[in-house]
């Protein structure tokens, strides 16, 4: 299999290099960088960069790669996609424009009014306003078509009450997309209504629920008695678990998460081999050994990678392929952090990075909590076995 670049595809590759290149803020050269946190960041710094990568961003059209032109999105092929994630990968280039780029946009390009298009999508685009989905409750989350957040309408308005949870970022965002139910006597999913509301509607409460690692990512999100225009709803009335479940065909390779494994990998191993590295890891034969399964892992991902984009290059949907993928790719991720920890062995319990006894300022250690994540988000591992056994497999439905 020849995986290199054609000269068109070389060409392209070298424009993204170029402009990365040239007009990556300082401030997200070393890979860490997080628009939707910088968005609105208290420090100057934080904001003008996240402001500067969009505007740079914006200037080429690769705000939203998968849009297409008519909306301000870049029109790339799967395969130009593929390229730019992969070079945005590399750099450690954040993307801008969050869930609104990868889920809503495509979402109202679809289904959305030619009001709701002119109002939501330029914003999306420009940086202006941050998206969060608001999908999951505490008993529909799997089974997502159980949800219970009630909406009712009332006049030119809906009534919503309920509650959400899970909702990623939803501190940081400006408007939430969310699933409600319209009608309770009709079959679940076709009882449901896409609903977009302003964060700032009186009776939404976001409380924060801080995660194992310490960090504060995802919330609970409370409606009480809100208000929300029947204009606001996207597509027809108990059509919402359709319009939900939509998005542009876009790429979906997860060549960023085959990337960034091989970059903490590389980093560990070269770490390794620091003066510092040697004293905090002796070295065992067991970890040199780990440390090659886990290389052969991450060789084997980018093959998965590539054997999404080359069928989409063709044309073909991936369905449990993309499956396999996103299974393959977020165990090993736990693998990879705990693999890390053995490295390190007791200093692996330092969770504070600035401590200088911290090895690879506990990145490891930070990666082994939050990667349990990892086989939970978009769909968990159960889910994606029950899809490679039916779809890919064609076994029996349990
Ligand atoms: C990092 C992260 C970010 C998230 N962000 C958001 C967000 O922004 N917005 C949002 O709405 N939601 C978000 N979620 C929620 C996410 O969509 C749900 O956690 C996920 O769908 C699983 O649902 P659940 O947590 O209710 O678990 P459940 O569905 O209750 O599952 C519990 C266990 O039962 C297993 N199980 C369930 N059904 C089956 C089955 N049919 N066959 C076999 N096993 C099964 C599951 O695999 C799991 O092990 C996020 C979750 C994570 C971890």
């Amino acid at each position: 299999m020849d995986w290199s670049d054609n000269a068109e595809q070389a060409a392209f590759r070298a424009k993204v290099r170029g402009v990365i290149e040239n007009d990556l803020p300082e401030r997200y050269q070393d890979g860490e960088g997080d628009w939707e946190r910088d968005r609105k960041n208290e420090n100057p710094v934080a904001r003008d960069a996240a402001k500067q990568w969009t505007e740079a961003l914006a200037k080429q059209g690769w705000v939203a790669p998968h849009w297409p032109k008519e909306y301000g999105g870049a029109g790339l092929s799967p395969m130009e996609q593929f390229i730019f994630k992969q070079e945005m990968a590399i750099s450690g280039a954040p993307p801008v424009g969050g869930q609104g780029v990868s889920q809503l946009g495509p979402t109202l390009i679809v289904h959305g009014s030619p009001e709701q298009k002119a109002e939501h999508l330029p914003k999306i685009l420009s940086g202006e306003v941050d998206w969060r989905q608001g999908y999951s409750e505490p008993g529909a989350g799997s089974d997502l078509a159980s949800l219970q957040t009630r909406a009712i309408r009332d006049g030119d308005e809906y009534v919503i009450n309920g509650q959400k949870i899970w909702t990623s970022l939803a501190h940081h965002a400006d408007w939430l997309y969310v699933l409600t139910r319209t009608d309770p006597d009709a079959p679940k999913h076709r009882g449901i209504s896409f609903l977009l509301m302003d964060k700032l509607t009186p009776g939404i409460t976001i409380r924060p629920l801080i995660d194992m690692s310490g960090r504060h990512h995802f919330n609970e999100t409370f409606f009480e008695d809100v208000r929300v225009p029947v204009s606001n709803r996207v597509g027809e009335e108990n059509r919402g678990w359709y319009v939900g479940m939509t998005l542009l065909d876009f790429e979906r390779s997860n060549i960023t998460g085959a990337v960034s494994a091989r970059r903490t990998l590389d980093a560990l191993t070269s770490y390794m081999k620091t003066d510092e590295g040697k004293a905090k890891s002796p070295g065992a034969e067991a970890n040199r050994t780990a440390l090659a399964d886990r290389y052969i892992e991450t060789e084997v991902m980018f093959n998965f990678s590539f054997r999404i984009i080359s069928m989409q290059d063709r044309g073909l949907i991936p369905n449990h392929e993309a499956s396999v993928s996103k299974l393959f790719a977020s165990e090993m991720s736990q693998r990879i952090a705990n693999t890390g920890t053995k490295v390190f062995g007791l200093y692996s319990y330092i969770h504070d990075k600035d401590d200088e006894r911290a090895a690879m300022e506990s990145k490891l250690t930070s990666n082994y909590l939050t990667s349990v994540s990892a086989t939970i988000a978009a769909g968990t591992s159960e889910i994606q076995r029950n899809i490679i056994a039916t779809r890919g497999l064609g076994l029996p439905r349990g």
